[in-house]
């Protein structure tokens, strides 16, 4: 070791400590790993380079990181009860490159749900990669419903003929219906990728239905609701396997990050645990009890509700927008973010809502009590906004509250 400790950046980890320990993180997508995770993915794995697959690497000296990759992939395909994984994708985006690379040229068109409605930047958003190299198409959601309309999808598909349907979302709280999706991919020949990012976790504990059987590649981060390491990860039929590797190395990827690996690794044994399948009941529980008590209070909610571990708060009915709720929540330690509703009036940088979820919160030992807590000192903020005074002092308590909360996983 080369002696001192770098003050800068251990003074910035343990305020970032305390930012969580003492914060209410209702952001959907974040969650806190376990402790074992946590010292893999600091751990020496961040020395080797390993450029390849195992047993086919362009460095010397793989023999132990062969294992540890084989392992992974292997407790990913038991997972998903998959045909083929990789493990290899930086993140959720590189998952979706990856795919892309492999089955399309540049120019194909490519169908996405649009990011207004809850999709992801790289569905084809134009300021995307995904939007820049291939001709992308949207769909959206019904304007009565707020709901995926199949029927009218389906119509889209038709009309704009895409090489590859991308499904799933970044913030949509129904059960996305796979089965449809694949139904209507093959009717206009097209190619479908099932983006699982936010609902791993839900699908690997059987609690929103897989899209394993359905689409040709199902893509996926791992630090989400599936609660390992940042990463990312790849699903697909063994026809499809070596194309969907060499688009990731030497595709888009160089050296796989092991320590991550192994991080994942241990994330997705984790998943088959059964406690890690009552997490998941909870996450959702907690959720819809959370939007009772939202709509109890005079909220509405996109779609009326919630299937998942997330749900979009429309703001309008208490005459705040998005923007300014995520910053008066975020003045008092509870830590969401603004998001658009469907045919949002507001452009997305101020939003009409916000989007919460009960991922984080559930792994911090957090039950219905505590989401009852949460929700009056969301009311409270919502209603004292412009009272400074009031606003410290509910700073303070909810301070105290979340203190009392682990911030690893068990
Ligand atoms: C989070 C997310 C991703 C990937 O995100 P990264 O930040 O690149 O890991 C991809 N698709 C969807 C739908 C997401 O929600």
């Amino acid at each position: 070791m080369s002696g001192k400790i770098d003050q800068v950046i251990s003074n910035i980890i343990r305020q970032e400590m305390r930012r969580e320990r003492e914060t209410i993180n209702l952001i959907a997508s974040e969650n806190y790993v376990s402790k074992q995770i946590l010292s893999v993915v600091g751990s020496i794995l961040t020395n080797k380079y390993a450029e390849g697959y195992p047993l086919k690497r362009y460095y010397d000296g793989c023999e132990n990181i062969d294992k540890l990759e084989t392992v992974a992939i292997e407790r990913l395909i038991k997972l998903f009860r998959a045909e083929h994984a990789n493990v290899q994708p930086h993140a959720g985006s590189q998952a979706n490159m990856a795919v892309y690379l492999a089955v399309l040229k540049p120019g194909d068109v490519i169908l996405g749900m649009d990011l207004a409605a809850g999709g992801h930047l790289t569905h084809g958003t134009k300021i995307n990669f995904s939007g820049m190299v291939f001709k992308p198409f949207y769909y959206g959601v019904n304007r009565e419903t707020e709901q995926l309309d199949y029927d009218e999808i389906l119509k889209i598909a038709q009309s704009t003929g895409p090489r590859l349907i991308i499904c799933g979302a970044s913030a949509y709280p129904r059960i996305i219906d796979f089965k449809r999706f694949s139904e209507i991919a093959a009717s206009v020949g097209a190619y479908l990728c099932a983006d699982i990012a936010h609902i791993a976790g839900l699908v690997a504990a059987g609690l929103h239905p897989s899209p394993v059987e359905f689409a040709e590649f199902v893509t996926g981060t791992t630090h989400k609701t599936l609660r390992g390491p940042r990463g990312g990860f790849i699903l697909c039929r063994e026809s499809f396997a070596q194309c969907i590797d060499r688009a990731v190395f030497p595709g888009i990827q160089g050296g796989p990050l092991m320590h991550v690996i192994a991080g994942k690794a241990i994330a997705f044994k984790e998943a088959m645990s059964r406690e890690f399948r009552l997490y998941q009941k909870n996450i959702i529980e907690n959720c819809s009890f959370m939007a009772r008590g939202f709509l109890e209070t005079g909220y509405r909610l996109v779609t009326g509700g919630t299937d998942n571990h997330l749900m979009l708060v429309d703001m309008r009915n208490k005459h705040i927008t998005g923007e300014e709720s995520q910053k008066v929540l975020g003045s008092v330690g509870i830590t969401v973010n603004r998001n658009a509703i469907p045919f949002d009036p507001y452009p997305p940088n101020i939003a009409s809502g916000i989007r919460v979820g009960t991922a984080a919160i559930t792994t911090r030992g957090m039950g219905k009590s505590e989401v009852a807590k949460i929700l009056d000192f969301i009311n409270e903020a919502i209603e004292k906004r412009d009272n400074v005074t009031e606003l410290n002092f509910l700073k303070k308590r909810i301070k105290k509250f979340a203190s009392q909360f682990p911030i690893y996983a068990k």
